[in-house]
């Protein structure tokens, strides 16, 4: 039994440390494999993403991790990949020479203010509320329509391989505080989008973070739409967006359980530079499954 983690930080990005501290931490937990997945650099300024000048050593760094950890831990090398329209995507001409090992595409922005400012969704209340007043007349349902549309879009223009925290727009949304996720109109707009997802390869991870940063109660996505996404047969993975070396698989034993009492057997993984599908415990993936699968 192992874990594995495919969306992380290090200080590439918004990380705490060194990427290096991640893979010895990794390794020392016994993980099986451990995916870097920095912030994309973003061509304004973003005081949380990588700065394009750092890409070609991120590069280095990592590829040199993988062979130094070679015996005791796959590493992989990623980004987390805005989309914004026309601005930065999963085929991006820089991110296809990259050359990364998968990608995973996040919507963290969503459209503009008037002063040219794209909107961060995933931020502060207080810029949530400020972008919602003055980009979408205070009407939430707008606003979480267009995060969704933009799933959507990055899903059919550029899919990438794993789709980041889909419904993370819920972080700003405790207590029900700008609608319910019963409501008609959100389960229409979430079922649309795992309707185009189905139609693809995307694999949909379960995102921890909200739960050990004490954002929501479940992860990205929670129950129901699990549930929905097991009856479309999209694969999911679980995955805990790590800043610290403390969080590498935090919550993993709530993720996991969750998946269990929806109904899934499997969850995907990158083992030996290829998706494969893994059975599960509470205490991690079924490893002895990598020999049968690579027959
Ligand atoms: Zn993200
Ligand atoms: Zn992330």
């Amino acid at each position: 039994m192992s874990w594995t983690n495919y969306h992380s930080h290090c200080n590439f990005c918004d990380g705490s440390d060194e990427a290096r501290l991640y893979a010895e931490t990794a390794a020392a937990q016994g993980m099986l494999a451990y995916g870097f997945s920095s912030h994309v650099p973003m061509p304004f300024f973003c005081a949380w993403s990588m700065k394009m000048e750092n890409l070609a050593a991120y590069t280095t760094e990592i590829e040199k991790l993988k062979k130094e950890f070679a015996e005791r831990l796959q590493i992989y090398r990623s980004l987390e990949i805005d989309y914004i329209p026309n601005v930065v995507g999963p085929q991006s001409q820089f991110i296809k020479e990259a050359n990364l090992d998968y990608t995973i595409g996040s919507i963290h922005f969503v459209n503009q203010f008037a002063d040219g400012r794209h909107w961060e969704i995933d931020g502060k209340a207080l810029i949530f509320e400020e972008g919602l007043q003055q980009i979408f007349g205070g009407d939430i349902r707008k606003a979480v329509t267009r995060y969704y549309e933009l799933t959507r879009m990055m899903v059919r223009e550029e899919c990438p391989d794993v789709i980041g925290h889909i419904d993370k727009i819920k972080m700003q949304n405790p207590d029900n505080k700008y609608f319910s996720e019963d409501e008609d109109w959100y389960r229409t707009e979430v079922l649309k989008t795992l309707d185009a997802i189905a139609g693809t390869k995307a694999i949909v991870e379960v995102n921890t973070r909200g739960i050990y940063k004490k954002k929501t109660t479940e992860p990205y996505p929670g129950k129901w739409m699990l549930g929905e996404i097991l009856k479309r047969k999209i694969p999911v993975m679980i995955n805990s967006d790590s800043h610290h070396p403390k969080e590498i698989t935090a919550e993993f034993e709530t993720a996991s359980t969750l998946l269990k009492e929806v109904g899934f057997e499997t969850v995907k993984s990158f083992i030996d530079n290829k998706w494969q599908d893994f059975s599960f415990t509470e205490r991690g993936l079924n490893t002895n499954a990598i020999q049968s699968t690579n027959v």
